[in-house]
């Protein structure tokens, strides 16, 4: 099965369900989040904070504002397992942009790319930093649940 097949039904389902409230459905497990990020390797701290879905794109943001902490955003009304799931792909991205002298300069990489595949597209889904966090996602079912 692609990524596309495995996901894109589920981004949906979690867009909609997005759209359909804004209470906080999810909880932070921060030591959870804290072991996760030793265990990508990131060096700087790594904050999440939960925004309104009209915020966003999909319904998460990795932030590269070219700061001294990673700053992830996820929506409010996810599930705690979509949290999760969708916070594991985030750190994905903050380790790879660890890998550039700043967040920005990341962002600039691929800036181009991202605003030439729509969201959802195939071509989205096999850019190989997206496809390192949707295949990271998994490590909420063996390495641990980040919310609850
Ligand atoms: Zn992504």
């Amino acid at each position: 099965m692609s990524l596309r097949d495995k996901w894109c039904p589920t981004l949906d389902e979690w867009t909609t369900e997005c759209w359909r409230s804004n209470e906080l459905r999810w909880k932070l497990k921060p030591k959870a989040v804290k072991k996760a990020a030793a265990f990508l390797g990131l060096t700087k701290e790594v904050e999440v904070q939960p925004v309104d879905k009209r915020w966003l794109d999909g319904v998460g943001c990795y932030c590269c504002d070219g700061g001294p902490i990673h700053r992830i955003l996820l929506a409010r009304g996810l599930s705690p397992e979509a949290a999760s799931l969708c916070l594991w792909h985030e750190l994905t991205h903050a380790k790879q942009a660890e890998g550039f002298v700043s967040s920005l300069e990341f962002w600039e990489k691929f800036r181009d790319t991202y605003n030439a595949v729509a969201g959802g597209s195939e071509d989205y889904f096999n850019l190989p930093i997206e496809k390192e966090a949707f295949e990271n996602m998994d490590y909420h079912w063996t390495i641990g649940p980040l919310a609850k």
